[in-house]
């Protein structure tokens, strides 16, 4: 029988600032990017749950963000905290909670910063898997006063989707020991969700499934395999499965960091070669450091991300003969794959550059 939780750290950014900070505790406090008044670029990373009372949440425009936290000033609540992330810290912290699950679970899988997939198969059973959890979240709490939401239940999938719908500092069980009952119980579940909460259906999908009369997941059962297919091509097949809580890919522990990476929003869009090579190098002295002190020697790959006023995103990445190390080998290739943005060989009508990021990979 397997049995697999994902645990999800509970608006993790912010929740480490407010840690760390005891006189923000109990105000709305904003991860993001520098928010100038209102005139700043870039979004929100993550609110905090007194910030999301007043309409604040991931992926919002900052200024945005600002303007919400006036409005409710001049409502007589209080201004939101607006903080610049910290993400070698979220990281250090992130590490020392992977510590904590892996002290109680022999195979974990960590999905991003803040969440992770744990094997509990070998517990059992459901009320096992259930105290193990119970005794990762009190170790958290206790040892770096953070809460987090788990679900449990009988794949990847079904324990993501079960982590998000008690939040903050959840627990949700969606299954039993009896295979018969566990699916049941987990298409029960799915159901009678709306469609956005099913991983990988985002906006866009919503919309077009809305279209079409569906709803909730349990609409979304009554189209077939081939409708779906024709309608979404191999996404339309993925979503079928979805919906049954069909899923049986694997918990997979990684050991390391595949990536390191930064990326910039400039103060405004810009397609002056001087400045962007400026920040470019800049950026590239900042990964080699992180690499080296990461504890990694050497990379192969290296990706720039462009992102143009309109929003419109090209990464164009480049992997090396041989491994290289220094500062100087990734300004060099990050800047052959820079100088077509000037040109009309990435950008013919000349546009405007908002963002710029740049990676290595394949680590050693
Ligand atoms: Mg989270």
């Amino acid at each position: 029988m397997r049995i697999i939780a994902h645990l999800d750290m509970d608006a993790f950014f912010a929740a480490v600032e407010e840690r760390d900070t005891p006189r923000w505790r109990g105000l709305p406090l904003i991860v993001g990017a520098d928010p100038q008044e209102g005139r700043g670029r870039g979004v929100v990373s993550t609110a905090n749950y007194k910030a999301r009372e007043y309409g604040i949440h991931s992926a919002l425009p900052i200024s945005k963000a600002w303007q919400f936290s006036q409005w409710a000033k001049q409502r007589g609540e209080p201004e939101a905290i607006f903080v610049e992330p910290d993400m070698e810290k979220y990281a250090r912290v992130s590490e020392e909670i992977a510590k904590i699950a892996r002290e109680f679970v022999p195979t974990i899988e960590r999905a991003s910063i803040d969440e992770m997939y744990l094997d509990l198969s070998f517990s059992g059973s459901y009320g096992k898997a259930a105290e193990f959890c119970q005794k990762i979240k009190k170790e958290i709490t206790d040892k770096e006063k953070l809460t987090c939401s788990v679900g449990i239940g009988p794949n990847k999938l079904i324990a993501k989707i079960a982590s998000d719908t008690q939040k903050p500092n959840g627990l949700t069980v969606v299954g039993a020991d009896e295979e018969k009952t566990c699916t049941e119980l987990a298409e029960v579940f799915l159901e009678s969700l709306f469609i956005r909460q099913i991983p990988g259906i985002g906006p866009k999908t919503e919309i077009r499934l809305q279209e079409l009369g569906i709803f909730l997941v349990r609409d979304l059962k009554k189209l077939s395999l081939e409708k779906l297919k024709e309608k979404f091509g191999k996404w339309g097949e993925d979503m079928y499965y979805k919906a049954r809580g069909i899923d049986d890919s694997p918990v997979v522990e990684e050991y390391e960091a595949k990536s390191i990476g930064e990326q910039e929003t400039f103060p405004q869009n810009t397609l002056d070669p001087n400045f962007i090579i400026g920040r470019l190098t800049a950026m590239c002295e900042n990964v080699i450091g992180r690499m080296k002190r990461d504890g990694f020697k050497e990379f192969r790959t290296i990706a720039l991300t462009v992102r143009f006023g309109g929003f419109e995103t090209k990464t164009r990445a480049h992997t090396l003969k041989s491994p290289a190390d220094s500062a100087d080998a990734l300004k060099k290739e990050a800047l052959k794959l820079m100088m077509p943005f000037f040109d009309k060989r990435e950008n013919p009508s000349n546009k405007l550059i908002r963002l710029i990021g740049v990676r290595v990979e394949k680590l050693e």
